[in-house]
């Protein structure tokens, strides 16, 4: 970027356009510190008019057949495949994502909407028969209507595709609010993809959770709010919908267990937590934050995942695409991460490997490894969204359950085992939305539902079964003569 700062305007009723207020955000990277962008601060009155477009839209999107709203999804995969290396880099210098993370996304995002270009076409119902002899009864499914999408900074096109597949499959016409950290993306997106899209029906409106996120929340034009965030924003968010009854899809935060029992093998599992706990720099729902491993094995396990973490080279990828880990996203989230380590420290937990941050400019921490914590403790309990691991010995498979599930979140888990029955047991045990078995954090595929229990949120995203998010049901009843 050399310095330079570029100027963005948010995408209303198929037009570029700035905030009404006419004020600006700063966007940067948070390899450097540095400004890199401008984009408009959006206002209750820009949801407005997002609203206003996006009602004259379904008016008209309502009644595509599937066959063209799969041909928009088709369009909209093909702008991705396109352009990949360069939304890549744009996420990469804006999110701080090592250049093999960022590289990834592109291909994954193409592939779940082509796969929802495909389900528009294949929505199923109840059959059509004489449940009441004279009378003919029939389910359609339908679109909701105005959907918001409200996403977060760790994946930002990433999340909002998620959010954009199976809604404009489904029929509704969509308007996104990126994170305030990270828009550039998505607008990159759709400008890109403008051709393509008819006005109003997938909008961008930038600007803070309030008022933005807000206003989309309370619209009693909008039939659903989908939020991928913290589960403060999420239980905030499901408060506020209440008010227009509205449909809440909550994706929220994670502290998900890695349990390692004493037949793994501990070099397949400490590469695994290099992956599974630092992908990212730990800014994952799904990182393996928790590790509990089986005291027979404890040791051994222990003392090769500080080898691996350490290991991790921690650099800012615009100015190397091989280093393993970038930045966290911004200086608060830096201090929120160094935060949690003080205070565990303070609680007499001892810190294996990393605790401190990296050089005097951009945001970085360096992998960390806790050990000596108790169930109880802060850093066990909440999600620190960061490069830190905790480690756990448990002494029987039912402890390790009863430690993993104890916990107020519910998404991802994993179990490490060469024997798969066992495996299976433990993982009929766990309370979270998915259980990796011998692998953790991939792979994610459409086909499959990804979604919480518990505190981490409830609605799925992937899979036929957000579809069902996405749709009403109505029954419909004929009278035959
Ligand atoms: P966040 O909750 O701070 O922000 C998420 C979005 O909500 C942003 O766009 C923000 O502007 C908006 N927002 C904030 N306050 C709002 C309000 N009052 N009304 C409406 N919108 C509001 O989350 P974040 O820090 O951007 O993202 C990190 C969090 O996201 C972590 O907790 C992480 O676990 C979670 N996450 C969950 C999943 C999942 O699939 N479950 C995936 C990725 C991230």
């Amino acid at each position: 970027m050399g310095g330079s700062v570029s100027r963005h305007r948010m995408f209303i009723d198929g037009a570029f356009v700035d905030s009404s207020s006419g004020e600006t955000m700063e966007v940067l990277n948070p390899s450097t510190g540095e400004v890199i962008a401008e984009v408009p601060r959006g206002t209750a009155d820009d949801v407005e008019r997002a609203v206003s477009a996006a009602k004259t839209a379904w008016d008209e999107w309502r009644f595509k057949t599937p066959k063209d709203r799969m041909e928009l999804l088709l369009k909209l995969a093909d702008v991705i495949e396109e352009n990949a290396e360069e939304l890549a880099r744009l996420e990469s210098l804006n999110v701080g994502k090592p250049w093999w993370v960022a590289a990834d996304e592109p291909g994954i995002m193409v592939d779940n909407l082509r796969f929802f270009a495909g389900a528009a076409r294949n929505l199923e119902g109840k059959a059509a028969a004489e449940y009441v002899a004279g009378y003919t009864s029939m389910v359609r499914r339908e679109p909701l209507g105005i959907v918001a999408g409200i996403c977060p900074w760790n994946y930002p096109l990433f999340m909002a595709v998620w959010k954009m597949g199976p809604a404009l499959a489904a029929g509704n016409v969509q308007i996104i609010k990126p994170a305030e950290q990270t828009p550039l993306t998505m607008l990159r997106f759709v400008e890109l993809a403008q051709e393509v899209l008819p006005p109003g029906v997938l909008q961008v409106v930038t600007g803070d959770g309030v008022p933005v996120g807000d206003a989309l929340v309370r619209h009693p034009a909008i039939a659903l709010v989908s939020l991928t965030g913290d589960t403060a924003t999420g239980k905030l968010i499901a408060k506020n919908a209440a008010d227009t009854v509205k449909h809440v899809h909550l994706e929220l935060g994670g502290k998900a267990p890695m349990i390692v029992l004493d037949d793994a093998d501990p070099a397949t599992v400490a590469e695994a937590i290099k992956i599974g706990g630092f992908f990212n720099s730990g800014q994952d729902c799904t990182a393996s934050s928790r590790i509990l491993v089986d005291e027979r094995i404890y040791d051994e396990v222990v003392s090769r995942t500080v080898d691996a973490v350490a290991s991790l080279t921690v650099g800012d990828p615009g100015t190397d695409d091989e280093i393993g880990m970038g930045p966290v996203i911004s200086a608060e989230q830096q201090e929120r991460v160094l935060g949690f380590l003080e205070r565990a420290v303070d609680a007499k937990a001892s810190v294996l490997t990393g605790g401190d941050s990296v050089g005097d400019r951009g945001y970085f921490v360096r992998p960390t490894i806790v050990a000596d914590v108790q169930q109880d403790a802060e850093i066990v309990q909440s999600e620190v969204f960061g490069p830190v691991v905790t480690v756990q010995r448990f002494t029987s498979d039912e402890q390790a359950v009863a430690m993993a599930n104890d916990v107020r979140y519910g998404l991802a888990s994993s179990v490490f085992s060469e024997n798969v029955g066992r495996a299976m047991k433990v993982a009929a045990g766990l309370d979270f939305g998915c259980v990796w078995i011998n692998e953790h954090l991939f792979p994610l595929t459409p086909e499959m539902p990804h979604g919480g229990f518990k505190e981490s949120g409830y609605g799925k995203d992937m899979s036929a079964y957000s579809m069902e998010e996405y749709t009403r049901v109505k029954h419909v009843c004929v009278k035959l003569s």
